[in-house]
């Protein structure tokens, strides 16, 4: 047996995260773990370990099938959704890596990558001192609305703003940003969807997706909840609609 420091239990019992940054959520062949007495130290053998390295390094440079009219959505991997920010989402950078692979590839086949960024004035009613149900976050030009400085932005990137009505949230990336309509005139039919957060606004944007006419695929590598009982409720709702779910057996 090999004791590995770097690893520990992910958001979901069924993923690894190491040092790298890399995640993995998958439910068959995960290796087994021993916690030891030793604090945010397991225990793992290394035949194992070398499965699920196997596993993260494949899982981060897997081609994604994309095909003419996709678009990938990137949706609010910014520094407040992160550890360490305002309203950080468990282990929200984790997924970077994998999104980072997935846009890396949609700029060379020369697939449209958007991406989203929460922009909230100061007094926005999704805030608590507002009445809302989040601690203030992504306030207009502070650092915590900056992208995560991991994220690859691609050479064809369009980002969306959206958040700024002082009169309403907007979670979803298409809540009045016009998007729908640009993806129509772009002649978009298939949008690839990741980020954060996937019970609040990937999910949302993933419907709205749907709504719009387009097919809808997540990116279930690419994205993280809030709660875990939220992330499974947000799977039902976006398998139940008709998203694709990809991998189709990631979680
Ligand atoms: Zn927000």
């Amino acid at each position: 047996m090999l004791e590995i420091p770097g690893f520990k239990t992910c958001f979901y019992n069924s993923s690894f995260v190491c040092r790298r940054g890399f995640a993995s959520s998958f439910k068959h062949g995960r290796p087994q773990r021993h916690k030891n007495k030793f604090k945010n130290t397991t225990v793992i053998s290394k035949a194992k370990l070398k499965k699920t390295q196997d596993r993260l390094d494949t899982m981060n440079q897997e081609k994604i099938p994309f095909k003419k009219n996709d678009a990938l959505i990137i949706v609010d991997v910014q520094k407040d959704f992160c550890p360490g920010g305002a309203l950080a989402i468990p282990e929200g950078d984790i997924i970077i890596p994998y999104l980072n692979n997935c846009i890396q590839q949609a700029e060379t086949e020369q697939i449209p990558v958007y991406y989203s960024r929460d922009f909230h004035p100061v007094v926005h009613p999704s805030f608590e001192s507002q009445g809302g149900p989040w601690p203030a976050h992504c306030v207009q030009d502070t650092d915590g609305t900056k992208f995560h400085p991991d994220l690859y932005i691609a050479d064809n990137a369009v980002f969306v703003t959206k958040g700024v009505r002082f009169d309403q949230d907007q979670n979803s990336v298409f809540d009045q940003t016009g998007l729908k309509y640009h993806l129509e005139s772009a002649g978009v039919q298939r949008v690839w969807i990741g980020g954060l957060a996937m019970d609040v606004c990937v999910v949302d944007t993933v419907l709205d997706a749907l709504a719009s006419n387009l097919q809808a695929i997540l990116l279930g590598e690419g994205t993280k909840p809030v709660t875990e009982q939220g992330g499974q409720s947000a799977l039902e709702k976006m398998s139940n609609s008709g998203a694709v779910i990809y991998p189709t057996d990631s979680k």
